[in-house]
């Protein structure tokens, strides 16, 4: 959590109690944003008017009790679907796509209150671990401007470090939520899969999208997280398990007493750089301190995480994509004489490179004569993955390691290398497999670079009270972060 930043849970209770007006609110985040913004660009889009209109309405209307995010500031990753507001996904191919709908999760958020104040930068159709992938700018880590956000959801994580907004939603298909929450220093949670809704969410890899609250700290997360659970009709991935109260669950636990972490070898052995490993070494003795015990666990088949993810995602991809076609969505080539030459021109030209190699090589994965040798052992492994962690949660309540083992990196480091990008998501990836939610935290700043390192916790199937509640104590117990210097007047 920053010092002295204005959290969610805190300025509801000062709109509820008309402390101070929404109007207020919206003014002081479109403030930040009129000073950060022109340092980090992570919003896509502002609604300075749109905003500044709901909130005077809101003020006239008063209070509601009933609406537990009622007048607070959001922005929107977008790849989330966002009625008369346009959704680009990062990608040249929906530059001019404005959906006739709200994503069920942001229809929640409405009626829970919330005003959208804008949509924030990512790599193009979430294809990315440093927001470089977005075809339309580039999004800078405010910790330092040379460096990059990290992705797919760096703008999400950008814009929240900037204090741009009081809760972002961005979504996580291998990592997208917790490395960038790690590279920026605020906090990301990956539900399990079919906790929140994915209707309106433009789909990557159907099998592992999930969107999630990234915010300044663990209560506001839990806050979020409470209106976007919960089945929904419009997503039969959708579960129907309980959504409990995850707010009140963070007053139920006061320390770490009777809680076994799992510390996966495969992770904590893995190659990291040193002030990574200090900083996490450093929350070991923190939830030691409040009581918790540790556990070696073994995740044998992890080491094949990212390349089965890589082959699963690809190959969903390559599938879900083919909608842009030129004819039903954004973008259609003009010069085109026939059907063939307008989908190739459309197509090559309104996706980027990232997105094209991963559509070759989805397509290459699962067709005749490579299906089994790739895609079905990448699935084959997945079920080994799962079978890791669930076997773990037999010695262990929840998981803990390392988000990414190095911190930000600088911009163009790796653009031209993808798959030394795609090995930084060594730590994030084996969950998306397995369905599993998790959560990154800041575990304060690298004695080298000065950058935000973070730390996660990961859980059984539905297990998210617990992760926030491990998480807010560890979170009460270490530091704040300072604002980010970058960012300083
Ligand atoms: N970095 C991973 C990828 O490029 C994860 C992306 C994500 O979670 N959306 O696929």
């Amino acid at each position: 959590m920053y010092q002295d930043a204005r959290t969610l849970c805190t300025t509801r209770q000062q709109l509820q109690k008309k402390e101070i007006k929404v109007s207020e609110v919206v003014q002081s985040c479109l403030d930040n944003i009129g000073k950060t913004e022109p340092l980090i660009r992570a919003m896509l889009r502002i609604r300075e008017q749109e905003a500044m209109d709901m909130a005077r309405e809101l003020d006239r209307q008063g209070p509601d009790k009933d609406r537990p995010l009622w007048g607070i500031p959001m922005t929107i990753k977008d790849v989330i679907c966002t009625r008369g507001i346009p959704t680009t996904c990062g990608s040249r191919i929906l530059e001019s796509f404005t959906p006739g709908y709200d994503a069920t999760l942001v229809q929640r958020l409405k009626q829970a209150g919330a005003i959208i104040l804008g949509k924030t930068n990512m790599d193009e159709f979430a294809m990315g671990s440093s927001t470089e992938n977005s075809a339309l700018q580039k999004t800078l880590n405010p910790w330092d401007l040379s460096r990059v956000p990290g992705g797919s959801s760096g703008g999400s994580a950008a814009s929240m470090a900037a204090a741009q907004s009081l809760g972002s939603i961005g979504t996580d298909t291998g990592g997208s939520i917790r490395q960038p929450a790690s590279f920026c220093g605020v906090v990301g949670m990956k539900p399990t899969y079919g906790r929140v809704s994915r209707y309106g969410l433009v789909a990557f890899g159907s099998s592992l999208d999930q969107a999630g609250p990234m915010t300044s700290c663990v209560q506001d997360s839990a806050a979020i997280l409470n209106i976007i659970s919960g089945h929904d009709h419009l997503d039969s991935t959708s579960s129907s398990t309980p959504v409990p109260d995850y707010l009140r669950a963070l007053d139920k636990r006061k320390d770490l007493q009777n809680l076994r972490i799992g510390l996966p070898r495969q992770y904590w052995e893995e190659k990291m750089s040193p002030e990574v490993e200090a900083a996490c070494k450093k929350v070991l003795e923190t939830l030691l301190e409040a009581g918790a015990e540790t556990v070696p666990v073994d995740l044998p088949h992890v080491q094949h995480g990212v390349a089965a993810y890589y082959i699963i995602a690809m190959a969903e991809a390559s599938s879900n994509l083919a909608r842009y076609d030129g004819v039903r969505y954004g973008y259609r080539d003009q010069k085109a004489r026939e059907l063939m030459d307008m989908y190739r021109r459309t197509r090559s030209r309104a996706l980027g490179e990232e997105v094209q190699r991963r559509i070759m090589i989805g397509t290459y994965v699962l067709s005749a004569g490579y299906y089994d040798a790739y895609f079905k052992k990448a699935a084959q492994i997945r079920r080994l993955i799962h079978q890791d962690f669930i076997k773990s949660f037999e010695s262990c309540d929840l998981l803990c390691s390392p988000v990414v083992p190095f911190t930000a990196f600088g911009l163009g480091e790796n653009v031209d290398d993808p798959l030394q990008m795609y090995l930084t998501d060594i730590f994030t990836t084996s969950l998306n497999l397995a369905g599993l939610p998790g959560i990154s935290i800041p575990a304060g700043t690298g004695k080298e670079t000065g950058l935000p390192v973070g730390i996660q916790f990961m859980g059984p199937a539905f297990g998210e009270e617990l992760l926030l509640q491990a998480a807010y104590i560890l979170e009460q117990s270490l530091p704040p972060l300072p604002f980010p210097a970058a960012l300083r007047e």
